[in-house]
C-alpha cells in the first residue's frame, strides 16, 4: 500500500541518538530498501522496478556513479541507497495542478527540502507569472516560448546561465551544450564545479586526463587500497562489495577520514551467508582518524618517508625506471618534500607519527596500490594541491597504468562524469569546440563561461538575468544559501527541468517555470520508437539505460525532447541543427557524438554491446601521458597548507546522512551514525564539547567566521542546531548539507578549481 505524503513538516524535537554502528548494510539495509520501495511504489511496482535496476536491459541507477561489474550481473545489482533513489523517482505520489492551486509559493518556501521532495512527481509544466502568488499549469508551447522569448530579449547571450545536474543523460547533455553554445555562451555551470572539480584539475595537470585511471578489476586485484576522505557505506555502497572482494584476494585496506564511518570498518554483504548470518567482513586494516584538511600533509609525509627509505636502500622503494622515462619534475618534488617540517605534519593531521609510518610502509611494500578519494578531499582551499600530492606518491611508485593500481576519484552523481565528456563545462578545450562547430555549421563561442560560483556572483550582481537548470536543486546544492537565494530572486526568469518539487522551485526569479520530465525508470517513446539513453560511470564505462515504467504523467517530456523543443523554438526551422529530427531518434544524436566527442567513434554500435564500452584513458591503457604539456606525468612541489583554527573554534565539514543523496532527502535517519528523526545536528568530539563547556544535546546556533570575505560579511549563522557528542577527530565538527550550506562563504573556494570549501569552515557554537 503506497503511503500518503506527509502533511506536517519535520519535528526535530523527536531527535533520538544512539551509539554509532561499526558495520554497514546487512539485513537492515535490505529491510529499509523494501520498506521505502513499498511506501512509495507499492509491492508490485517495487518488485518490477528493482528487478531492472542496473541490469543490461534495464536502467542505470539514478544514485551514484559506481560501475556495474563487467560480464555477470547479480539478480539484485543495487544497494539500499540505490533502491531509495529509485523509490523516490518511481513513486506513485503526484504533484498536479491542484497541488499548486492549493499551496501559494510563499507557503511552500517555508517547507523543508524533505517535505517538498516527499510530495511526489510533478505532472504538468507550471508557470509563476510576475507578481503571482501561485504556479499555474501551462501547455508546452507556452512554456517553451516563455523561455525562448526571455533568452531572445537579453542584451547578450552571456546574460543567461545554464546549469546541469549529474543525472542528465549523455544524449540530453550533448544537445543541451549544443543549444547553449549555439545561443552564444559557454555559461555552463554544473554540479561538478561543487564536487570533483579539484580532482579533474589536479589529475589533468599531473596525468593529462581529469578522470580516474582504474577499472573495477583493478580495485579487486590491488594488494593495497587507500580510501581517503570518503564514506562509501552511504555514498557509493556497492563499492563495499568490491572492497570485500579485494579483501578476499588478500588486499590491505587503509581508511583515512575524520569520522569512523561504519562502511569503512565492516561490511555485512546481504548477498552472502557471512553477511547475513555472520559478522561480515572487516574492511579497514588501518584507520587513520585525520583532522579535516590534513590529507596533503599526510601524503607529503608518506612521500618524505619513501624518499628516505629509498636513500637508505637504493633501488628498493621508488620506480626509478618510471620516474626516469615517463615523468618530469621529480627532482623539484623530491627536494621540496625532503625539507618537510614534521611538526607541521603533526599539527595538520593530528596523527601519531607511528601510524603515518605504518601506512607509508604499506605503500613501500605494495606491488599494486589504488588510492580512492571523494569529497572529503575536494572541498578545501588546498584540494587541488592535496590531490596532486596523492598523484606524487602514486607516480613515484609507478602505480599507474598497470593492473591493480592507479588513481580513483569516486564520483558522486550517476552521470556527472558523462556530462563533462559530452561538453558540459564552461571551458571545454578548443578541439571539442572546433569539432562541434564543424559538425553542425554553427558558430561556437570561445570565451570561457561561468562556473557555479561565477554564475551565482553574476546573478547577484545583475549580470545574469535568466537561469535555467536541467535537473538538480541549485539553491540547496550551492553554498552561502542566503546569497544564492538572493541571486536567484534577482533573475528575470528561473527555469527548472525537474521530476520532483524542490527548494529551487520556490526561491524563484520574477517569473519562474517548472518543466517536468520523465525519469530514468520510465519509458521514452518518440516518433522513431522506444528510445534508450547512455551514461558514463566513475570508471569511464559508457553504457545504455532504458526505463520501462509508464511515465508519471502523459504531459511529461524527456529531457532530450525538451531541450530540442527549446532549440526549435529559440532558433526556428532554418537553423543548421536539426532539432526536431534529433528528438525523434536519439541514434542521430549518438551519430553526432561519435564525430564530435573524443573516444566515442562508432558510438551507436558500441553502446549496444552488452556492457557498453570503456572510454580511452592514455595513462591507464598505455602508460602514456599525452594530455600533459610534455607528454609526461608531472610531479609537483606544493607548499604545505596547515589549517589553523582559533581558540574556542571548530572546523566544520558538511556531509550527507545515510537517508539522502545529494540534495534529495529520503528520510530523517542517519542509521549508521545513530541519529534518528532529525537533521539539524552538529557532531562534535566529546572532549571538544568539554573544553568548550557545551553539554551534549545543547541547542546552538552555528556561526561561521571568515575574515577574508571580500563582501565584508565575516559571520554567517545557522540557528536551531542540536549538539551531538560524536567520535569525530579532535577539533573537527560535522553537519548535514543543505542545512549547513548557509555557513559556507561564496567566495571561499579551492585554489585551482573554484570549488566551495564545504569541508573546512571555521565555526563557533553559540549557546
Ligand atoms: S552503489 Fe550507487 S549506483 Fe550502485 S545501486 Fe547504490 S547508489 Fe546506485
Amino acid at each position: 500500500m503506497v503511503s500518503k505524503p506527509p502533511t506536517e513538516d519535520v519535528d526535530e524535537t523527536d531527535l533520538d541518538v544512539s551509539e554509532p554502528k561499526d558495520w554497514a548494510a546487512g539485513l537492515p539495509g535490505v529491510a529499509v530498501s523494501l520498506r521505502r520501495g513499498v511506501e512509495q511504489m507499492g509491492v508490485v511496482r517495487t518488485a518490477r522496478t528493482l528487478r531492472l535496476l542496473n541490469q543490461r536491459e534495464g536502467f542505470d541507477c539514478p544514485g551514484c556513479a559506481w560501475p556495474e561489474p563487467h560480464g555477470h550481473r547479480k539478480v539484485a545489482e543495487f544497494c539500499e541507497n540505490g533502491a531509495k533513489a529509485v523509490a523516490e523517482e518511481a513513486t506513485r505520489r503526484r504533484v498536479g495542478p491542484g497541488f499548486f492551486a492549493e499551496h501559494p509559493v510563499s507557503e511552500l518556501a517555508e517547507r523543508t527540502d524533505y517535505w517538498l521532495g516527499q510530495q511526489g512527481r510533478i505532472t504538468h509544466p507550471v508557470l509563476l507569472r510576475p507578481g503571482a502568488t501561485h504556479y499555474e499549469p501551462v501547455d508546452w508551447p507556452t512554456a517553451l516560448s516563455v523561455v525562448a522569448d526571455a533568452l531572445r530579449g537579453l542584451d547578450s547571450p552571456g546574460e543567461a546561465a545554464f546549469y546541469t545536474s549529474g543525472r542528465t543523460s549523455n544524449e540530453a547533455a550533448f544537445v543541451y551544450q549544443l543549444l547553449v553554445r549555439s545561443f552564444g555562451t559557454n555559461n555552463l555551470p554544473d554540479c561538478s564545479n561543487m564536487c570533483h572539480e579539484s580532482s579533474g584539475a589536479a589529475l589533468a595537470e599531473t596525468t593529462g586526463i581529469g578522470k580516474g585511471s582504474v577499472t573495477l578489476a583493478d580495485l579487486t586485484e590491488a594488494d593495497l587500497i587507500v580510501v581517503v576522505g570518503q564514506n562509501p557505506g552511504t555514498n557509493h555502497p556497492r563499492m563495499l562489495s568490491a572492497l570485500e572482494e579485494a579483501k578476499g584476494n588478500g588486499a590491505t585496506i587503509v581508511a583515512v577520514n575524520p569520522l569512523p564511518e561504519a562502511g569503512l570498518l565492516r561490511f555485512k554483504n546481504p548477498q552472502n551467508a557471512r553477511g547475513v548470518l555472520g559478522k561480515g567482513t572487516a574492511l579497514a586494516d588501518e584507520f587513520l582518524q585525520i583532522k579535516l584538511g590534513g590529507d596533503q600533509a599526510l601524503f607529503q609525509a608518506i612521500g618524505n618517508l619513501l624518499l628516505r627509505w629509498e636513500d637508505e636502500a637504493p633501488g628498493t622503494v621508488l620506480d626509478q625506471d618510471f620516474i626516469d622515462t615517463r615523468s618530469e619534475g621529480f627532482a623539484e618534488y623530491a627536494e621540496h618534500v625532503r625539507a618537510l617540517d614534521w611538526a607541521e605534519v603533526d599539527t595538520a593531521t593530528g596523527l601519531d607519527r607511528a601510524e603515518v609510518e605504518r601506512v607509508a610502509r604499506l605503500f613501500a611494500g605494495s606491488e599494486r596500490t589504488v588510492v580512492c578519494w571523494a569529497m572529503g578531499l575536494t572541498q578545501h582551499k588546498h584540494s587541488v594541491a592535496t590531490i596532486r600530492e596523492i598523484a606524487n606518491v602514486v607516480l613515484m611508485r609507478g602505480m599507474i597504468g598497470k593492473p591493480g593500481a592507479g588513481l580513483c576519484p569516486v564520483r558522486g552523481h550517476s552521470n556527472v562524469q558523462g556530462d563533462r565528456t559530452m561538453g558540459i563545462w564552461e571551458k571545454m578545450p578548443e578541439k571539442f569546440l572546433a569539432a562541434l562547430e564543424s559538425e553542425f555549421g554553427v558558430a561556437v563561442p570561445r570565451e570561457p563561461g561561468l562556473d557555479t560560483v561565477g554564475a551565482i556572483r553574476a546573478m547577484r550582481d545583475g549580470r545574469v538575468k535568466v537561469f535555467m537548470a536541467v535537473g538538480g536543486n541549485f539553491v540547496s546544492a550551492a553554498p552561502d544559501t542566503a546569497v544564492t537565494e538572493a541571486a536567484l530572486r534577482s533573475c528575470a526568469l528561473t527555469v527548472h527541468v525537474s521530476t520532483k518539487l524542490n527548494r529551487s522551485h520556490v526561491v524563484h526569479g520574477e517569473a519562474a517555470l517548472i518543466l517536468p520530465v520523465r525519469g530514468r525508470t520510465e519509458r521514452d517513446t518518440q516518433d522513431a520508437g522506444d528510445q534508450f539513453v547512455t551514461v558514463e560511470d566513475s570508471m569511464s564505462v559508457v553504457h545504455r539505460s532504458q526505463g520501462r515504467l509508464a511515465p508519471a504523467s502523459d504531459m511529461l517530456m524527456s529531457e532530450v525532447e525538451l531541450v530540442c523543443g527549446l532549440g526549435r523554438e529559440l532558433f526556428g526551422d532554418g537553423h543548421p541543427v536539426p532539432w526536431v529530427e534529433l528528438a525523434r531518434d536519439y541514434d542521430l544524436i549518438r551519430d553526432h557524438i561519435s564525430r564530435v566527442v573524443p573516444g566515442c567513434a562508432d558510438y551507436n554500435a558500441r553502446v549496444r554491446q552488452p556492457d557498453g564500452f570503456v572510454l580511452p584513458h592514455a595513462p591507464r591503457d598505455s602508460r602514456e601521458f599525452t594530455g600533459t604539456r610534455d607528454d609526461k606525468a608531472v610531479f609537483t612541489a606544493n607548499p604545505l597548507t596547515v589549517l589553523r583554527v582559533p581558540e574556542g573554534r571548530l572546523l566544520l565539514q558538511t556531509m550527507r546522512s545515510h537517508d539522502q543523496y545529494n540534495t534529495t532527502i529520503y528520510g530523517l535517519d542517519d542509521r549508521y551514525r545513530g541519529i534518528k528523526d532529525a537533521r539539524r545536528v552538529v557532531l562534535v568530539n566529546p572532549d571538544d564539547l568539554a573544553a568548550l563547556g557545551v553539554p551534549d544535546g545543547t541547542a546552538v546556533t552555528l556561526v561561521s567566521e571568515w575574515a577574508e570575505d571580500p563582501t565584508g560579511t565575516t559571520e554567517r549563522r545557522a540557528a536551531d542546531f542540536r549538539v551531538v557528542a560524536y567520535p569525530t577527530a579532535r577539533g573537527c565538527a560535522a553537519a548535514y548539507f543543505p542545512e549547513a550550506n548557509s555557513l559556507i562563504p561564496l567566495d571561499s573556494t579551492a585554489e585551482g578549481s573554484n570549488t566551495p570549501t564545504s569541508k573546512s569552515i571555521v565555526i563557533r557554537l553559540e549557546v
